[in-house]
């Protein structure tokens, strides 16, 4: 589908799905390279962070970024903690990076553009109700949405929207403070008036804490998910795996996380077939800035987002001669 659209700049990761079945990594069923079909396509291939700068430079126009086979690494774990699968793909761009990248190269289009940035890890580990890698891929989104906003101060021609296509069912309810005296993790959290700041610090401005596991910490609580091990603290070893399957095919706590001091058995309430939290029908926050912003107003079914974007993009109008 992406082939037969293709988009000026595409930016990800997903390899697999790109590399003909014989190719060591690929998942495809048939031997289509779309790599060497979007390369004689004009596209100029970039594979990690380097080749991305450099790629934004070439001038075709037209960029495949493919910077993983599977999901990209989140930014706590590219960042800041080295885990997840990082070692294997160490320079992978982040959101920002790749907003960059793609205002930069479309930007050059005198008609105009459409462009969709994604933190797609910010649902990516709402699922494995990793909290503190959802939560610091969300400061990375917002970092994202001020380079879009920088571009739109020098070109007031542009139209931004920020929304999320869902929610998950959890909220921040308070904090987890270790100075609270006792073993049991649930008395140290703290709720309404009790759960006070949290301690993150930014010493270096960068707009991340400089550590996540801090005394004080933000508590999110899900209302679902599978059988696993609650250990209200951030998971520093890599991305959190709650539940892994048993020998009948059904999800069960992962016993890795039974040893963490203080941590409390959680029974699921889902299906035991599934690993994982599941998306929520809440209704979402849409925020927009720019010409068009007008159009979106009060409650708003999600069919008509779609139509706000093609009145102010002009799209479908009738030609009239
Ligand atoms: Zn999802």
């Amino acid at each position: 589908m992406i082939f037969d659209v293709k988009p000026d700049v595409i930016l990800g990761g997903g390899s697999a799905y790109f590399l003909g079945k014989d190719i060591p990594g690929s998942k495809r069923k048939d031997d289509k390279d779309y790599i060497k079909l979007f390369q004689e396509a004009g596209y100029t291939l970039a594979t990690d962070k380097s080749e991305l700068q450099t790629a934004t430079g070439t001038n075709t126009g037209k960029i495949l970024g493919l910077f993983h086979t599977g999901n990209m690494d989140t930014t706590l774990d590219r960042e800041f903690l080295k885990k997840g699968t990082v070692e294997k793909f160490p320079n992978q761009p982040g959101l920002v990076d790749m907003t960059k990248a793609a205002l930069g190269e479309l930007s050059k289009t005198e008609e105009g553009f459409f462009l969709m940035v994604e933190g797609g890890n910010i649902d990516k580990m709402s699922h494995p109700l990793d909290w503190d890698r959802a939560l610091v891929e969300t400061i990375e989104f917002d970092k994202a949405v001020g380079v879009a906003r920088e571009f739109a101060a020098s070109h007031p021609d542009t139209l931004i929207v920020v929304t999320g296509d869902h929610a998950h069912g959890v909220s921040i309810i308070g904090t987890v403070d270790d100075e609270k005296p006792g073993t049991e993790m649930r008395e140290k959290v703290g709720t309404y008036a009790e759960a006070g700041f949290p301690n993150y610090t930014d010493e270096n401005n960068d707009g991340y804490p400089d550590k996540i596991d801090v005394t004080r910490r933000l508590f999110l609580s899900a209302n679902n998910g599978p059988d696993h091990y609650e250990t209200f603290r951030p998971k520093l070893g890599g991305p959190f795996v709650p539940a892994i399957q048993n020998e009948k095919k059904e999800y069960i706590a992962n016993e890795a996380y039974k040893d963490v001091p203080g941590a409390v058995f959680v029974q699921g309430n889902i299906p035991k077939s599934g690993d994982s939290g599941v998306h929520a029908v809440d209704d979402v926050v849409l925020q927009a800035a720019g010409p068009g912003a007008e159009g979106f107003k009060g409650y708003m079914e999600e069919s008509d987002i779609y139509r706000v974007l093609v009145d102010t993009l002009a799209l479908g109008a009738k030609q009239t001669n």
